[in-house]
């Protein structure tokens, strides 16, 4: 009996001994396959909340310039549960589909609508030209009949319309998992009462989001690639004191405002700092998600321009985001985030 209890004892020892062993061996692997401390295997974009009130611009997106070879993780990692997963398709320089072969497929996308004359303003111009774009609608715009008929004809003239939140609450990430479902239900809601369906696209105010957002809120979150930070450079305030500060008229003071977004590039301060906005054109690519704002009154304007100029290059297709995704046979999927099209953040696996 003696015997038989210490061999018993033994045994336990010895198996716990084993699984604290196979525990910190696992855990080391895990830390080793953490995004932050291997910068080079694997590049994780969060973009950090805006802080202005009026744009979601103020986010740092990704230059969309990542190669493909950047983006994968290391070979001679073995997985374990708990790591981080990137998942990043190979990018090509134009479509595998054979639908679009050749081309490079983009998608335009304008926040914070539906605005009243500025959103029909885009809508007659997008009819124009047979461009299909992408509007991530706030729910509390939605509080007229006329507004609710903007969204219900830009769906109707084959434009996806997807949840940009109800009221644009920033820092989105500070809100309580409850209300990030109680923003996107409302506007979920709102729209499906309009064009019967619920929409499969999110982008969070700011595109700020964490795991909890992106595990929670239901939808793919859908960041951009290039930002035309049309919200500040082309604001009806910036047009009215540029042509002040230059002695031009305001129309003219539009015109190179917009030629700044478009062709030169500029530099602008935010938190202190000066940045450069390269010219949107330098930065198209096969899979490009470009970001406007469909609220301001020159917007418009600027996106018919670079639409004129993607359309007679020939070398591109403009689809809505998630007919974008989708040539490459993929579908936008609950918890996925992407800034760009060759871009899957598997969240739910991230270990952030
Ligand atoms: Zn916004």
């Amino acid at each position: 009996m003696k015997l038989q209890k210490i061999i018993s004892i033994t045994t336990i020892v010895i198996s716990l001994s084993l699984i604290i062993y196979m525990c910190v061996i696992m855990s080391l692997d895990s830390k080793n396959s953490n995004p932050e401390s291997s910068p080079n295997n694997i590049v994780i974009f969060t973009p950090s909340p805006s802080i202005n009130n009026n744009s979601d611009a103020t986010a740092t997106a990704p230059t969309g310039n990542t190669s493909s070879s950047q983006i994968t993780s290391s070979p001679t990692k073995t997985p374990v549960p708990t790591q981080s997963t990137v998942t990043a398709v190979p990018g090509g320089k134009t479509s595998t589909n054979p639908n679009y072969a050749g081309k490079k497929i983009i998608s335009i996308t304008f926040d914070d609508g539906p605005h009243p004359s500025n959103t029909t303003k885009v809508l007659d111009m997008l009819k124009s030209k047979g461009v299909k774009a992408t509007f991530f609608i706030l729910g509390e715009n939605l509080y007229s009949e006329s507004q609710k008929a903007l969204v219900k004809r830009a769906h109707d003239e084959g434009h996806e319309i997807a949840n940009h939140s109800y009221s644009h609450p920033l820092p989105f990430t500070n809100l309580s998992i409850n209300e990030v479902k109680e923003q996107l239900n409302r506007t979920d809601d709102a729209i499906k009462s309009i064009i019967g369906e619920v929409p499969v696209l999110f982008r969070p105010p700011g595109g700020g989001y964490n795991q909890s957002i992106s595990e929670n809120c239901g939808k793919a979150i859908i960041l951009w690639s290039i930002d035309s930070r049309d919200w500040e450079h082309i604001s009806a305030k910036k047009v009215k004191s540029y042509a002040a500060d230059n002695g031009i008229s305001e129309e003219e003071a539009k015109n190179k405002l917009i030629d700044d977004i478009l062709f030169n590039g500029f530099t602008y301060t935010a938190n202190g700092k000066q940045y450069t906005n390269p010219p949107m054109i330098s930065q198209l690519r096969h899979g490009s998600i470009l970001l406007f704002h469909d609220i301001h009154p020159y917007s418009g304007e600027a996106a018919a321009k670079l639409i004129d100029y993607i359309q007679n290059s020939g070398e591109f297709e403009i689809l809505p985001v998630s007919e974008l995704i989708k040539t490459e046979q993929r579908a936008p999927q609950a918890g996925d985030v992407y800034s760009y099209m060759w871009e899957t953040y598997a969240t739910k696996k991230q270990n952030w």
